[in-house]
């Protein structure tokens, strides 16, 4: 695993982590055509609904690619192995990780063990019994082509995956359904810029974003103006803060995440080194 033990996916940064009541409902079994949510009972203010796992499939194929087994917990297993089935034989082809963080991977290998198929992933060390892929390739399974795109920032080994048929892009942690993205101690504001930018152009030709964590987007470049509106955002504000005489990430911390819950503080400190980081590196 590349992920550190306690980095989830995300936070929100004061912008709703906690979900609705009802929320959850609505997120489980969502999705496209060819794209459906099984979500994982994990909810934390980090993972806000809980992790999505998302099983794919060309209607009336015999085969499905599942993306982002969740966390080990058997019972979200066996339904994600029931809704690959969806009550026939249809066979697992394909695992793919988004990335290495543990509410994405933690399960992957028990469900290799359930379902029998390869666990692919940019990282080498996440891989089981299979000989991965880099981005810009193309995965052929279940009647579906998904293209890999590589998308670094939250952690160095994220990647989205490109469903063109729905055009549908699967985000993982980069972009999420509710509030923004945390960029991890493994992450680089940097490259998750860049990143943003990427999608951005990508963004013309979609229908929905179906994340990691949270709701299905179905206004791709909106929330990509958004997510590169408020990353320049905070970034001016850590600049003003610096400006004002704030030195250390939790002198940062305070100016600018003061209305942040504090359960996600931590990774607010996060934000503020990553942005710290790509500061003195411009
Ligand atoms: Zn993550």
């Amino acid at each position: 695993m590349t992920g550190p033990e306690a980095v989830t996916g995300s936070g929100s940064e004061g912008a709703g982590a906690v979900p609705a009541a009802g929320a959850a409902a609505g997120i489980d079994g969502s999705g496209t055509g060819r794209a459906r949510c099984v979500l994982a009972s994990n909810p934390s203010p980090m993972t806000l609904d809980g992790t999505n796992t998302w099983v794919i499939a060309e209607p009336g194929s015999a085969e499905v690619i599942v993306v982002d087994p969740g966390p080990d917990d058997a019972e979200h297993l066996r339904r994600v192995l029931a809704a690959a089935r969806a009550g026939g034989d249809r066979r697992v082809a394909q695992i793919v990780l988004t990335h290495g963080h543990l509410d994405h991977s933690a399960g992957a290998a028990r469900f290799a063990a359930m379902s029998g198929a390869p666990v692919g992933a940019l990282d080498p060390a996440l891989r089981l019994g299979d000989e991965g892929f880099a981005p810009g390739d193309v995965l052929v399974a279940a009647g579906c082509e998904l293209r890999v795109v590589g998308t670094p920032g939250h952690s160095p080994d994220s990647l989205s995956l490109l469903l063109e048929a729905d055009g549908a892009l699967l985000t993982g942690d980069t972009v999420l359904g509710r509030g923004t993205t945390v960029i991890g101690p493994d992450g680089s504001l940097g490259d998750y810029l860049r990143t943003l930018d990427e999608l951005r152009r990508l963004a013309e030709g979609l229908r929905v974003l179906l994340p990691g964590h949270g709701p299905v987007l179905s206004d791709p470049a909106g929330v990509l103006d958004y997510y590169i509106a408020h990353r320049q955002e905070r970034l001016d504000q850590v600049r003003a803060a610096l400006a004002a005489g704030a030195r250390t990430p939790a002198e940062i911390v305070a100016v600018v995440y003061a209305d942040t819950d504090p359960a996600v503080r931590r990774a607010a400190e996060w934000s503020v080194r990553a942005q710290l980081d790509y500061l003195s590196s411009i």
